[in-house]
């Protein structure tokens, strides 16, 4: 068995229906071998049922599948529809449905009000039988007429009426309202309509007849409709099963599964057209030899065997061909037969049924068989009866055996222990002794109010039974609960329009929304273009104080060339933590050790001193616990915010970003405030004990014996972008930029001396810090801004400024999809319109969900789960839509992200003189490491937007802490100019 663990079948019974219905014939009651071996061969083991299961499990992977799609068996055909009724639902639609011989036209009005109580009126168009075989033009236009007929009598609504298209023949769907015919089948021939759009075909019919508001959206399947039609109530359908004179299925799938859909998000209904299973062969150690003679006898040989074996239009064929062989071997009617016996369909299905019956079966056999020109004894209608049993639990069984295969391929792909789902059944097998309701003859209009649920036809057939109880054994992970269809006037397919209706407006409506977060290539290019003319101006003497890329000179002038040597000691102040580190650069590569330490909002919004204090007693810490108080090592100090340096080791900070506003900074070199403070330490307060951390910070533990080694040996100060760009040009010599995606965002690279205008010199490179974050800050970006670029800047602690980086850096992208989020709310595309209290809280989305909700073929249960945190009742559509709502947000960020670094590389080539510019960035940042798109959509956009630019993007390891040693070895090496 493949299921271990609970419900676990007893092995030991080899014959199934001995353990599971004991209203079956057991085969051993049987004295006759004959009848016996015919029974026998009818009769499936729980073993080889499970068997089938596998190989229905494997010919729908290969319908899903992109490369075996076109071969497969079960075809596994995108439906489109990716919903299920909500009860949100209203308006009036309508639905058109050609049927063999009939058109039907339906018009149903919904209230929203949890389709309680849903108005339908239908008319039924007898189909002219010439029309079968006429031109594809006038059997399109008789369906248009039917709907001007019927719309005439229900009093002509002027208003927009969605129309769904019931179509039942084989076609290539590759859109809701976009279906060609593949061929046509059921004894239709019509000209001119194979290969065409259909749903274009009818439309254009109805627009002949000037009826432009009758707007055909979507083609549809009947076996959705099944689905639909079960969803009322409780919990929707997510599956759904057609056991009448053929049988076919559809169900709920992940839409990453089904490849020939480029739709990844989500879920599709998938039609599975499993008729056609064991054409391949999958099912001949299974198929008996009247299987075998019906298949043979039939207008289509070799083809939908599983259909043969399962479908209504088959089980009495079945056991015809059982009794007429018995007869042959003198097991049945004494060896006699007769020409009825003989002849094609006279045994009906409808017969087998009844005869099953445990109280009227005996008579009903009788009088089939003699009927039939037999005269049965006594025991042959007993024997019959067995048969009949046999043939109606074999199909039930190989019907489980499908629904248990598509019940495991569910749970596995939602990646669930246990799934729990109704399935809804319909089909005269499944009903037993139910007809089809809905009269087919003649044309009348019918009018009902359907108060649902209707009363439904009980589901205690036979056949249920075994459906039911063999689902179970053969996916005992699952617990699936069949829901008869009440689908005979049609409201499956108008629930079905519905929904295509409702995913139509609300696709609409999303669209709008996320549309100004959509960047066209035209929109980067310009963006790309602003970027350059703002680089020009911040590197211009007089240009640059009105610049909102400040182009900063960092007085570096080399990259590493590997001969640097030594210890420095390095911080890191200016990201998520702040870092002491000691970093060893040696022959054979570079060694580091390191601690974080915390900076304390109170810190880092409070004054100079006590900020720079806090950095000095966590030197001190680290040096203890290092044992480096005896030495004096050269320092790099990574102080990533904006500064305008005077040389390597002056630099006056211009403005605090990213949370920081300690107050007496800005306008001050830090490091002179750096040893200012250690000053302070060694003399201001004495000898004394130090001041106690503030609260939240890290206790620290300073013997006060090592104080008086303190001193500091600053030798340059050194932006981020700058060190990651440092620490991977030590690895890689071509890597003359610097990136930085995390908390904010910048970029540098090394601009040709003659083209910085602010620093004397001509000669040679110097890096400069773009402080791109700024981009926008004067205003030329405002077009790009959406009102939630907006609401999240308003509420930051530097309104107005940094604009570019809050739309990129990890600091602000969560935020931004919060708004978003709210804003869909607000419209009542998610969360059924309901707001937690919590989505209202600031920085509460934070930007690593978004790396979560956007990894590649996660199951949207975890995108569920990451929601219920924040007390939302994420439906899977709503699960689908934030995840729709996160790779905009994030999309766009690596694009404009692309179309800065488009303008450097560019500016780089230019510089240089080439046609094309081999370049390595360096990159450093959480976002841009840990965001499963973000690093392929920067170098996809960029490589479109630099087509001369061969970009090679180089994840620095601690870029930080390493760069600020190596800009200190590589001042130590060659003093700078
Ligand atoms: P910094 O830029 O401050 O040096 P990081 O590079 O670590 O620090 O970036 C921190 C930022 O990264 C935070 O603002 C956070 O929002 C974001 N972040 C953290 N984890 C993830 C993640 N898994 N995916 C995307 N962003 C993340
Ligand atoms: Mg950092």
């Amino acid at each position: 068995l493949l299921h271990a663990g609970k419900a676990r079948p007893c092995l030991s019974v080899p014959k199934v229906w001995c353990s599971l219905s004991p209203l079956s014939c057991r085969p051993a009651l049987t004295r006759c071998p004959q009848v016996q071996r015919a029974l026998l061969s009818l009769t499936l083991s729980l073993e080889k049922l499970q068997a089938v299961k596998c190989r229905m499990l494997e010919a729908m992977e290969k319908g899903l599948s992109q490369e075996t799609h076109a071969q497969a068996t079960v075809h596994m055909l995108p439906t489109f529809i990716c919903s299920t009724p909500d009860g949100t639902e209203k308006g009036d639609l309508m639905v058109v449905e050609l049927c063999q011989s009939h058109v039907r036209t339906l018009f149903v009005t919904l209230l929203g009000d949890g389709n309680q109580s849903p108005q339908l009126m239908y008319k039924i168009f007898e189909l002219p039988a010439d029309m079968l075989q006429g031109t594809g033009e006038a059997l399109f236009d008789f369906v248009a007429q039917c709907v001007q007929k019927f719309l005439e009598e229900i009093g002509n609504p002027q208003h927009r009426l969605p129309v769904g298209f019931v179509f039942p023949f084989s076609c290539r769907q590759t859109g809701l309202g976009k279906a060609e015919l593949i061929s046509w089948s059921k004894g239709f021939q019509c000209s001119d309509v194979e290969g065409k759009d259909v749903v274009q075909l009818l439309q254009a019919a109805i627009n002949k007849l000037e009826l432009y508001h009758v707007e055909v959206i979507a083609l549809l399947n009947d076996t959705v409709g099944t689905m639909m039609a079960s969803s009322w109530g409780g919990k929707p359908c997510e599956i759904a099963l057609v056991m009448g004179t053929g049988t076919n299925s559809c169900f709920m799938a992940e839409a990453r599964l089904v490849e020939v859909v480029e739709e990844n998000n989500g879920r599709m209904c998938v039609n599975s057209e499993w008729g056609c299973f064991g054409d391949d062969g999958a099912l001949s150690d299974v198929l008996t030899p009247y299987d075998h003679r019906v298949d043979q006898a039939s207008s289509n040989p070799g083809e939908r065997r599983f259909e043969k074996m399962v479908g209504g239009l088959y089980l009495g064929e079945i056991v015809r061909h059982a009794m007429l062989m018995l007869a042959t071997e003198q097991a049945l009617f004494v060896g006699a037969s007769t020409s009825a016996l003989g002849s094609k369909d006279a045994f009906k299905t409808q017969q087998v049924l009844e005869i099953m019956d445990n109280e009227t079966g005996m008579a009903k056999a009788r009088s089939a068989l003699e009927a039939l020109g037999l005269q049965p004894s006594e025991r042959d209608c007993c024997r019959v009866q067995q048969i009949c049993r046999a043939v109606v639990s074999r199909a039930a069984a190989l019907s489980a055996t499908g629904l248990a295969a598509i019940l495991s391929l569910m749970c596995r792909s939602r990646e669930l222990e246990r799934l729990v789902v109704n399935v809804g059944v319909d089909g005269e097998l499944y009903r037993a002794h139910a007809r089809y309701g809905g009269d087919t003859q003649g044309s009348w209009l019918g009018r009902m109010p359907l108060g649902m649920p209707q009363a439904r036809p009980s589901p205690s057939s036979r056949f249920g039974e075994i459906l039911q109880s063999v689902a179970g054994l053969l996916a005992p992970e699952c617990a699936a609960t069949l829901v008869p269809s009440a689908d005979t006037n049609g409201l499956g397919v108008a629930m079905v329009t519905a929904v295509a209706q409702r995913m139509l407006t609300q696709r609409h409506e999303v669209e709008q929304l996320l549309a100004p977060l959509r960047l066209s290539r035209a929109d980067l290019e310009r963006v790309q273009g602003l970027m350059r003319q703002e680089m020009e101006r911040g590197l211009g003497r007089d240009s640059n104080a009105d610049a909102s890329v400040r182009m900063l000179p960092t007085y570096v002038c080399n990259t590493p060339d590997g001969t640097e040597r030594g210890d420095f000691l390095a911080l890191d102040l200016g990201g998520t933590n702040f870092r002491v580190l000691v970093v060893r650069v040696l022959q054979e590569g570079i060694h580091m050790a390191s601690e974080i330490y915390v900076v304390p909002t109170s810190i880092m919004q409070g004054t100079s001193e006590a900020l720079f204090d806090h950095i000095i007693e966590c030197i001190m810490d680290f040096q203890t616990k290092q044992n480096l108080m005896e030495q004096v090592l050269p320092l790099g100090f990574t102080f990533s915010f904006p500064c305008q340096q005077l040389g390597l080791d002056k630099a006056v900070l211009l403005t605090w970003t990213k949370g920081f506003s300690a107050s007496g900074c800005v306008g001050q070199d830090v490091v002179q405030l750096l040893r200012e403070a250690a000053q302070r330490k060694q003399v201001g307060k004495g000898w004394g004990p130090l001041p106690s951390p503030p609260a939240g910070a890290t206790k620290l533990h300073v013997p006060i014996s090592c104080l008086q080694h303190l001193a500091l040996k600053v030798v340059a100060v050194v932006n981020d972008t700058v060190g990651t760009m440092m620490a991977c040009g030590y690895n890689d010599p071509r890597c003359e930029i610097g990136l930085i995606v995390g908390t904010g965002t910048n970029a540098c690279y090394m601009e040709e001396r003659k083209n910085v205008g602010t620093v004397e010199g001509e000669e040679g490179r110097m890096c400069i810090n773009m402080e791109w974050g700024a981009f926008g800050d004067n205003g030329c970006l405002d077009d790009i801004f959406t009102t939630f670029d907006r609401m999240v800047d308003e509420k930051t602690i530097n309104a107005g400024k940094q604009r570019f980086e809050k739309l990129i850096s990890g600091m602000y992208l969560g935020e931004i999809v919060r708004h978003i989020l709210l804003a869909m709310v607000d419209k009542q595309l998610l969360f059924r319109g309901k707001p937690s209290l919590k989505l209202q809280t600031k920085d509460i989305f934070q930007t690593k969900f978004l790396s979560t909700i956007e990894t590649d073929g996660l199951a949207l249960q975890h995108v569920q789960d990451i929601l219920r945190d924040l007390e939302l009742d994420a439906s899977f559509e709503d699960s689908v839509l934030v995840r729709e709502v996160c790779q905009t947000v994030s999309l766009r960020a690596a694009q404009l992200c692309a179309a800065g670094l488009a303008a450097v590389v560019e500016k780089m080539r230019e510089n240089r003189g080439l046609a094309q510019l081999a370049v390595t960035v360096g990159v450093d940042g959480t976002l841009y490491k840990m965001h499963p798109h973000f690093s392929h959509n920067l170098q996809q956009m960029l490589q479109d937007l630099a087509p001369n630019c061969a970009v090679t993007f180089l994840q620095s390891e601690d870029g930080s802490g390493k760069g600020a040693a190596l800009v200190a070895a590589v001042a130590c090496r060659e003093p700078s100019p």
